[in-house]
Order: C-alpha cells, then structure tokens, then sequence
C-alpha cells in the first residue's frame, strides 16, 4: 500500500463533493489536519465522524487536496500502472494510435482519475508533466508505470515541469534519450514537435479533430490562420487543396516551426507565408481577403478574477476577424480558457457578431477529443469551445 502521512478531516456538510467523486478538495472545507504533512504528500479525507471517504496529494492552497483514490483503504503500489493502463485501453478504444496518428493523449489529469498529470505521447516518446507537487515528486514511480503499460513502444520518457511545481527536478529524459528533430504522423500529415523548448508539451494535440474538420472548407480557399503555433491548422488547409494559406503567430519561435512543418509537408512557397506578429497588428487593414480564418488564441483568461478582461479580448478578435472575412467565409473561433464556459464563449460571439451587423449562422460546436477525456463528475475538465460560423 502506499505510505499515508496524514489525515485532513472535512466541516460538517462539506463531504458531498467529495462523495459525488469530484477530485478537489477545497480548504475551506478542510476542519482539522493531523499529521506531519508536506506538500505532495499522500493524505487520507475523513468526514467530521472519521469515515475515510478517498486519498489524495496534499498542497497547501485553494486545492487542499487533489483526490486519486476515492476508496475507503490507501491505494495499493501498483495505483499508477493501474491508472494509466486504463487510460491506455480508452485510448484504444477510440482507435488511439493508429497507422495514421501516432501521437496522442496518453493521460489527462482528472479525466483519468489523476489530477495533477498530463501524459502526452509522441510517437515513442512520452512527455509528463506535472501540474501539481504530489505527481512531480512521484516522477519515477509514474515512469516505471509508463515503462510497464506502454513495454516496447515506448523509446524515452521526457520530464517538463511546469515553474510553478519545481520540486528540485530538472527537466529532461527519465527513461531514454533525446530524439530531436522528431517527427509525429497526425491523421497521416508530418509535424515536428518540440517538447524541449516548445510550448506545454510541445504540440496541440488537442485541435486534431478540428483540424480536420477544416480540411472540409479549405479547398481552392485563401486561408489565414492566427495563433498558428506549429502551423497544425495550415498544414490541414494545404493538404485539403486551400489555394492560400498565411500563418500568424506573435512568437519568432512558433513561426520558425510553422515554416519547418510547412516545409517537411512540402508547401514552402510564396503563397503560403508566415508572419511573426501579433493578431490584432495583423489584421488591422485587412479586408475582404480572406475566405476562411481560424481564431485560436491562447487562454485570454487563467483564472477567475482575469475574466472580464478576457471576454473583452475574445469579442474584440472575433469583431476583427466578422470585419474582415470575405462574405460567404467561414471562421473557426475557439477559447481554451478553462474558466470561460461554452455559455460565455457562445454569448460573446454573438455580441461581436452584433457588432459586426453582418448576418452569421453557426454550422458546428467543437470542443476537445476523446484523448482529452472530461470525467462526468468534474465538467471544468472541458475546456475548449469553438464554433464554426458561416459569415453572409
Ligand atoms: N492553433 C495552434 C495552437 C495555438 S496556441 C495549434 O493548432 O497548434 C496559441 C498561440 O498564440 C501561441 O503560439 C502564441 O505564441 C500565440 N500568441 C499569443 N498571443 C498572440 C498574439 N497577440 N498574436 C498572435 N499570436 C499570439
């Protein structure tokens, strides 16, 4: 069994979330702590009548306690091979990999039961992050249990902390060796991902569908895509026959990977430039020149107390891009800000599209993949909303 250092004790009537398999335990319902507890450590969540109700990382915070376990024993040794073992068999269940796409979410925080750890793997190579200190300091464990689930198709083990849970780790290979520049196949397109230097894991797994959803839309169209990234969307457009595609990102960095993948998928050429620049910048004096546009900001919205400001920023870009898409376009908006929800997003277009005073339908409500799985007991696991708007 795994080692319980210590034992938080809920208020009276503050056991119902926890009994409804929701993973967070907020302090405010925390009674009593015994216990020599640290932060990471695994700690037992009695109620006011000491009821063991599930087991969990400790942290010292809003989140008292992220729950793995909602059992009334401790979890047994082999909790996290048991874990991402059926997280695997999920994923093969919506026919993850496959000869097409290689890479995929292997473990998705609380969709999995493990909040705290995400798992992406890039054909061979798994990269882990940990989003709290309780999966940071159980790195080995976690990779001797992807070692177990995955056996031979896994090459190396990537470890990418994000700044805020540094435990003393530094980032790099737990299990084999680097292997850059490295290649994935995503519904048999080529892209490079950098997981070393790149942005969270290195690629946005998540838009897959979306991207593919595009490809319905693209063929013979001038295509811009903003937030571009590793160029993931243009890449899409391109195979599907756009005649056009300009990529738009703020960062140098995500340029110079969008000209790569372009590049390696054999669409380097004037038709199809990359702007370093910022989105807003960019379409200042455009018009009536594009057909199809993607809108695919990073979360304008962290936290709560940053939302008001957020749902300015999303109506503002969508406002720009129903200014400036050719009538008859179409224009895929997303929000991946946790804290916005699908409610908030739909209204905000509507009030740029008011704004616009243009005539808009919506075609298609996105949202994330089945690798992105949202467990039925904690909804602020969906995070990405988008739409599909027809523009008159
Ligand atoms: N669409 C991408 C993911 C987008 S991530 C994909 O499918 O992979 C968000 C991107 O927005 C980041 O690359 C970031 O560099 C970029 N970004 C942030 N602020 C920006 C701005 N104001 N203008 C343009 N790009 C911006």
């Amino acid at each position: 069994m795994i080692k319980i250092i210590g034992t938080l004790t809920l208020k009276k009537g503050k056991d119902q979330s926890i009994k409804r398999f929701h993973p967070w335990v907020f302090s405010g319902a925390v009674d009593v702590i015994e216990g020599p507890i640290k932060d990471g450590d695994w700690v037992c969540v009695q109620d006011i009548n000491k009821k063991p109700l599930g087991y969990g990382h400790f942290h010292q915070g809003t989140i008292a306690v992220r729950v793995l376990h909602f059992m009334p024993t401790p979890p047994e040794q082999n909790f996290y091979f048991e874990k991402i073992k059926s997280a695997l068999i999920q994923r093969e269940a919506i026919g993850l990999p496959s000869t097409n796409t290689n890479a995929y979410r292997l473990v998705h925080g609380e969709g999995d039961g493990l909040s705290g750890l995400i798992i992406d793997f890039y054909n061979g190579v798994a990269v882990v992050q940990a989003h709290s200190v309780g999966m940071a300091l159980e790195s080995k464990k976690i990779v001797e249990a992807l070692k177990e689930v995955l056996s031979s198709s896994l090459n190396s083990v990537y470890f990418k902390s994000p700044s805020a849970h540094k435990t003393g780790e530094e980032d790099g290979y737990l299990h084999g060796m680097s292997a850059i520049p490295h290649i994935i196949n995503e519904h048999g397109y080529k892209f490079y991902v950098d997981w070393e230097s790149g942005q969270k894991t290195g690629f946005f797994l998540d838009q897959r569908e979306n991207r593919n959803l595009l490809s319905q839309f693209s063929k013979g169209k001038k295509v811009l895509n903003t937030f571009c990234y590793t160029g993931g969307f243009s890449i899409y457009a391109l195979q599907a026959g756009a005649g056009e595609v300009h990529s738009v990102d703020a960062s140098e960095k995500a340029i110079d990977l969008t000209r790569k993948n372009l590049e390696l998928n054999g669409f380097a050429n004037e038709q199809n430039p990359s702007f370093a620049i910022d989105t807003f910048e960019f379409l200042k004096d455009k018009k009536d020149q594009y057909d199809v546009i993607i809108l695919d900001p990073p979360a304008f919205a962290k936290h709560k107390s940053a939302k008001h400001q957020a749902m300015k920023g999303y109506q503002r870009l969508n406002a720009e891009a129903f200014r400036v898409i050719k009538s008859g376009g179409i224009i895929f908006t997303f929000s991946c800000s946790q804290v916005v929800s699908r409610q908030l997003f739909y209204d905000t277009i509507v009030s740029a599209a008011i704004q616009s005073g243009r005539n808009i339908k919506v075609l298609h409500h996105l949202t994330q993949p089945g690798d992105h799985p949202v467990s039925i007991y904690h909804p602020e696991g969906e995070y990405l909303k988008g739409l599909v708007v027809y523009v008159e």
